[in-house]
């Protein structure tokens, strides 16, 4: 038997870290047992713009290396793998079930199945179907059709029996099938109900496995009434726990995220977003934000450091092994190792796993996608000349785990921008250079003195600096600040004097001479 798994998404416009894992566990699942893995697409509820809708989902699995077997853009020999082009399956399987007798024609009205479920209620009983449509006559049925009355069809249920499921994750669950009222499975214009459709064609597409979100369980009843109905064989489902917010045991939602900024836990994605995607031009919204794949790729993860921390969402090989390449999950990945409690996003683990995989990549990929962010971000000119590469360089040395995604260099305009241009936090420029009373003659004796630096490597710089306190009388910590916020800006950066070093004279200089005049001006 060859492993066949899938993944159904509807098309959305954006790929869930939810989904995502999901989608994973069954691609690892695949993989494992040297299979296959196939996209479908649950597109029966219309969509606007299906191919603007799809790319965004398409692109996350390429950007993750979860390359798919069948299903869009390639196809393959069970095809359509787009649910809106298979009525004709659903239709068949449908005309099938009456002919067997397993499901049949509902000519109740809406009405009449609300009375029924609300007798049923103030009776306290469970609602199950009342099937008046089955005793019609075979004269009265030809009437309803004649006069042109809407009607349903229906699986029939099986009353007198259970049926179960023998789930990789959950175990052994059985449900009543005297409880469980006969589902729709073609809707009064034709159109399938999901249970239906995705039972069709897992059949179709010989699905061996069916890996998905815990909130599915409770379909599965339904569904294996289906597979019987349709004689076809059940494969083997595992119901895998939903992903919950950082920290938390609530479902990850994208309906929740206003709710997230306030999460401690969170907060460090959500200050990368503030920081970042204003300045590439993005914004944080429905599409583009921490419970969404592509914000990870838009900020700069790698995508090893993601994938390793969605296989570790619910899912781990021992009780100490953290650091896993693609190639280690589809050998090791197992079912049976799948937890049953929810298991939270952990932005710090991502971080950490970020930091391990940047260390298992050639130093210059660092510096690549950096000046690719600083280009996307207008800071430096495309194409990229030597000089500004050289400079990114030793910026990205000086900067060093400051750096922890590739967007974090955006936040070092101080580098790129004009003299002019350079805007200062102005708390800080209050605090170290207006405020102490020292600071303003201290910089302006500094900024006289430091003509005479020979040289300005950092070296020099320090040397030089050292010899300027010792002979002002004063510390290193009356001017280091003052020095810093006069010619970055910021309060804090890389070490000073590769600061300087990076600036060059003139630059620095020059800040310095626009940082005494405004302080002079106030
Ligand atoms: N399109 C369904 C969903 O996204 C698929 C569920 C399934 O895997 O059966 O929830």
């Amino acid at each position: 038997m060859t492993v066949r798994t899938r993944f159904a998404p509807s098309p959305t416009g954006y790929m869930h870290i939810g989904g995502m894992r999901t989608a994973l566990f069954n691609w690892l699942w695949a993989r494992r047992h040297g299979g296959q893995f196939i996209l479908r697409i649950d597109d029966t509820d219309k969509v606007r713009n299906l191919d603007a809708a799809l790319q965004p989902i398409l692109h996350a699995f390429r950007w993750l290396g979860l390359e798919w077997d069948e299903g869009p853009e390639i196809g393959g020999p069970r095809g359509p793998y787009f649910q809106s082009q298979r009525g004709e399956f659903y239709a068949a399987a449908a005309a099938r079930l009456l002919a067997s007798g397993a499901a049949y024609r509902d000519y109740d009205t809406p009405e009449q199945i609300k009375a029924d479920r609300e007798a049923a209620e103030k009776e306290k009983r469970p609602y199950i179907t009342v099937r008046r449509s089955l005793e019609l006559s075979d004269a009265q049925r030809a009437a309803c059709e004649a006069e042109g009355r809407p009607s349903v069809v229906r699986l029939l249920v099986p009353r007198d029996r259970k049926v179960s499921v023998d789930d990789h994750v959950r175990g052994r669950v059985e449900w009543d099938c005297g409880l469980i009222p006969d589902p729709v499975i073609l809707r009064s214009d034709g159109s399938p109900l999901y249970n239906f459709a995705t039972v069709v064609d897992d059949v179709a597409f010989e699905i061996t496995h069916v890996i998905r979100a815990e909130e599915h369980l409770t379909n599965t009843a339904v569904q294996l009434l289906i597979y019987e109905a349709l004689q076809a064989p059940t494969p083997e489902f595992a119901h895998i726990p939903f992903v919950a917010a950082p920290g938390t045991t609530r479902k990850l939602s994208k309906r929740e995220l206003g709710k997230y900024r306030t999460n401690p836990q969170f907060k460090r994605m959500f200050d990368v977003a503030d920081s970042v995607l204003p300045r590439l031009g993005l914004a944080c919204d429905d599409a583009l934000n921490p419970v969404m794949v592509a914000f990870y790729e838009e900020v700069g993860f790698l995508p090893e450091a993601v994938l390793n921390a969605l296989a570790r969402l619910g899912w781990s090989l021992d009780d100490r092994t953290e650091y896993m390449s693609r190639e280690f999950l589809v050998e090791n990945f197992s079912l049976d190792r799948v937890v049953k409690g929810a298991a939270a996003l952990d932005p710090d683990k991502l971080f950490a796993f970020q930091e391990h995989w940047m260390g298992q990549r050639p130093p210059e990929v660092k510096v690549e996608r950096c000046l690719a962010n600083l280009v996307r971000a207008g800071l430096v000119a495309a194409p990229v000349t030597a000089e500004s590469r050289a400079f990114v360089e030793r910026l990205v040395a000086a900067l060093g785990e400051r750096i922890k995604v590739f967007s974090d260099i955006v936040g070092y305009d101080e580098y790129f921008v004009a003299d002019e241009d350079l805007r200062y936090d102005d708390k800080a420029f209050e605090k170290r250079i207006m405020k102490p009373e020292r600071a303003l003659p201290l910089l302006t004796s500094y900024r006289q003195s430091l003509q005479e630096c020979p040289s300005f490597s950092a070296a020099d710089l320090e040397t030089h600096l050292r010899t300027f306190i010792d002979a002002q009388g004063v510390g290193l910590a009356d001017i280091v600040h003052a020095i810093r916020v006069a010619t970055t800006g910021k309060p804090a950066g890389p070490g000073l004097f590769d600061c300087l070093e990076l600036l060059g004279r003139d630059r620095t200089l020059h800040r310095l001479d626009l940082a005494i005049a405004r302080a002079s001006a106030a």
